[in-house]
């Protein structure tokens, strides 16, 4: 049984339908994105059908810059001149977005590989992407041993989000901006049978639901006033940004 699955033929009257309808209404718009993008967050998730970001995130065009691979996986640097590098160092360096999101989601196919690599015999390609989440395998072997099926499953969900934050801050790039105050890195996980999102809350060291009033940074910018060790007494600024921090206002 599929669900939510369509035809061709659908995917195409959809197009007609936005070029007959949603696009005039909303020529303006679409008249000034083609002069240029200047999304503020690059989003890094899943590649799972069932993630539709404009409708999870109320988002417009142009508001959103998005990598998307099996298992939101980040090779760490170095470990490739793979497309993943090349997204992330034109989201922080051309276009200088502030906010970067890592989101894990339920029921993640690529989680279950990670946890299953003898199924994936039959695809290579799968089992070799996932070793840059290896850290996260061993994460679960050694914290999470007493967990099996749905609950271990949901721990690599989890844990592999921080092991992917871990490994944004390889990137050089993304390091230089945290430590300029320029970046925060958010981990979260969206359920798809609540509609939730989860946002890693390292003062709680645990997922909580995101709301409008309270959204953890999981890794904040290093310093609040000064941008070098020793300078000020500048201290570690990592909690909850603020609704007008998240929106580059
Ligand atoms: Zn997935």
């Amino acid at each position: 049984m599929t669900f939510g699955g369509i035809c061709m033929e659908k995917i195409v009257r959809g197009i007609h339908h936005f070029q007959t309808s949603q696009f005039e209404a909303h020529s303006e718009l679409f008249k000034n994105l083609s002069a240029g993008q200047s999304p503020d967050t690059l989003m890094i998730t899943c590649s799972d059908s069932r993630i539709a970001l404009s409708l999870i995130l109320q988002i417009q065009p142009g508001e959103l810059f998005v990598l998307r691979n099996a298992g939101n996986i980040i090779p760490p640097f170095g470990a490739g001149r793979g497309g993943e590098g090349a997204t992330i160092e034109f989201a922080i360096k051309a276009l200088g977005v502030s906010h970067v999101v890592v989101m894990g989601h339920s029921h993640c196919g690529a989680m279950k590989g990670l946890l299953h690599p003898e199924d994936l015999s039959e695809m290579p390609l799968i089992r070799d992407w996932l070793e840059h989440a290896s850290a996260t395998r061993e994460v679960l072997k050694e914290c999470y041993s007493d967990l099996d099926g749905q609950d271990l499953l949901n721990a690599s969900i989890k844990e592999n989000v921080l092991v992917q934050l871990d490994n944004m801050r390889t990137y050089p790039v993304v390091a230089a901006k945290l430590a300029k105050g320029e970046l925060t890195l958010h981990g979260w996980i969206y359920e798809i049978e609540s509609g939730s999102i989860l946002a890693f809350d390292p003062d709680m060291a645990r997922f909580a639901p995101l709301t409008p009033q309270k959204f953890p940074a999981a890794i904040a910018s290093r310093y609040a006033n000064d941008i070098r060790i020793g300078v000020s007494n500048g201290g570690s600024t990592a909690g909850s940004v603020t609704s007008q921090e998240l929106s580059g206002d």
